[in-house]
């Protein structure tokens, strides 16, 4: 019999600071699939304190990405929750008391150092190399009148944490076993401005809120014995430490904002990937798929399995190949009246479409969709390859090499193909009698080569080379302007000739 799980509460705590990165989808999904597995809550909390690094739109960015990726949480900043607030700006008054306690417990004391000491006192260790690195505590045990009387002193202090020597540098981690990190510096815990840092509200609000399990990128894992420490000093449990591979450039760098557009969470849904294609590719990061060979898998199959023993801590490479051919696969899975959806809500997103989108227009991308579903990888792909189909018979223009790769039979082929457009019933010009009565025409009685017969066909309908499947798409256009294409091309050539 397998134990059942205690329900376990995790959360994702994004900072607000730009565009929102991968890894904050990526972190999502992993806490989120433990929080489910163990039928416990996943929380989402806005980490907004680091006010420099603020950016209006982001948190609206983290929401609108993390809902779209179906990554839904029991509480936060928009839904509230228990524990609310869930933004950092709004609990500062939750924070001072314990800010206060761990001064009078002799755990922190007040800095005053001016921001041009301190960077002197780092210029100064680099020159000398001296291994005595970080703060040197020139505050530590002085009142605010004995530190004004020296240099390098500002009105407003801020709040370090006393590092004790003997500071426990080893802990526990869910993924990786024992870890063990730096002897960390005199961190700051409340800043100038009034704000604590992220190392004291993280502490405060995961144990407030309750949370079990923090599960992070393996960036944080210098951070955690100052963690420990704030968790020993205030009496509290510590919570258990995963510690997450970071998604990694084939070259085994870092994916980052500034160098791939793919570390930007929005870059993805712009690209027309679906949701559910990028969450099943990051499932796959650093984790083994659920069936075996099987790449492909649902999220709840994920959950039902999830088991941190499975995950590799060596970097997982973001491979968007691999992407491109799971969205090619959801894509191919959908139905097509939901995909052609996908695409206009793709379309409008970017722009392209109106919303709601022209009834006209939609109900030929209904008709039309299922031609491409086949070769479609990104739904940004889709109006490309369809927009023949939208554009007025006097405006095509057809590309100078489906011309000039046409045969000498072109013309003759032309004049065949309109002479049967014009001999079809209206109403009965669907892909079947087209293709039929053209072969019969052209391939059969004129004994021309297929290929020799529907090049210059396909070119005049669709202004190019490569098409959907040419007789769907002439049933689609309709007789007449089939017709106005056929005739085009044949002037064109004409004046040519
Ligand atoms: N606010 C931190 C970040 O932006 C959260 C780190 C953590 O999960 O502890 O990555």
């Amino acid at each position: 019999m397998t134990e059942t799980p205690t329900p376990a509460r995790l959360r994702v705590a994004p900072s607000p600071t730009g565009d929102p990165h991968v890894g904050t989808a990526y972190m999502s999904l992993f806490n989120l699939a433990y929080a489910r597995h163990t039928g416990g809550q996943f929380v989402l909390r806005i980490e907004d304190t680091d006010r420099a690094r603020y950016v209006a739109d982001s948190e609206q960015q983290i929401f609108d990405t993390l809902h779209w990726l179906g990554l839904d949480w029991d509480e936060g900043p928009d839904v509230g929750g228990p524990y609310a607030p869930y933004r950092q700006s709004e609990r500062l008054d939750t924070y001072q008391p314990f800010v206060d306690q761990l001064i009078a417990d002799g755990h922190a004391y007040y800095c005053w150092c001016s921001r041009e000491r301190l960077k002197d006192l780092r210029e100064e260790q680099e020159r000398s190399k001296t291994p005595d690195t970080g703060y040197d505590r020139l505050c530590y045990g002085k009142t605010r009148a004995e530190r004004a009387a020296l240099p390098g002193f500002t009105d407003t202090p801020v709040v370090r944490m006393l590092i004790p020597d003997d500071v426990p540098l080893t802990f526990p981690d869910v993924i990786r076993g024992t870890l063990t990190a730096p002897k960390p510096d005199d961190q700051v815990i409340l800043k100038a401005d009034g704000f604590p840092t992220y190392h004291l509200a993280v502490v405060v609000d995961d144990h407030l809120m309750g949370i079990t399990h923090v599960v992070r990128g393996e960036e944080w894992i210098s951070s955690t014995p100052k963690h420990i420490l704030l968790y020993r000093w205030l009496g509290w449990e510590p919570p258990a430490f995963a510690h997450m591979p970071l998604l990694r450039n084939a070259d085994r760098s870092k994916i980052s904002k500034r160098k791939n557009p793919a570390a930007r969470l929005t870059w993805f849904r712009e690209q027309g990937y679906l949701p559910e294609a990028l969450r099943n590719f990051l499932q796959l990061m650093g984790y083994p798929p659920v069936h075996g060979d099987d790449e492909v898998a649902s999220f709840e199959d994920f959950v039902a399995g999830f088991d941190w023993a499975k995950i590799n801590p060596v970097g997982p490479i973001f491979d968007l190949d691999k992407l491109t051919w799971l969205n090619g696969h959801y894509i191919r899975a959908l139905d097509p009246a939901e995909l052609a959806g996908r695409i206009a809500t793709h379309l409008a997103e970017a722009g392209q479409w109106p919303t709601p989108p022209d009834q006209q227009a939609m109900n030929l991308l209904v008709r039309a969709t299922p031609l491409i579903q086949e070769r479609l990888t990104l739904l940004s792909e889709a109006l490309p390859k369809l927009q023949f189909l939208y554009t007025p018979d006097a405006d095509l223009v057809v590309d100078d090499d489906a011309v000039t790769t046409l045969g000498e039979a072109a013309p003759q082929a032309l004049a065949g193909a309109i002479s049967v457009l014009e001999a079809m019933p209206e109403d009965g010009f669907t892909a079947t009698a087209i293709e039929t009565a053209l072969r019969t025409a052209l391939v059969e009685t004129k004994g021309l080569k297929p290929r020799v017969a529907f090049a210059p066909v396909r070119s005049a309908i669709a202004g190019s080379r490569v098409s959907p499947p040419l007789f769907e798409s002439m049933e689609l256009l309709g007789r007449a302007s089939c017709l106005n294409r056929l005739r085009a091309l044949q002037a064109r050539l004409a004046t040519a000739a």
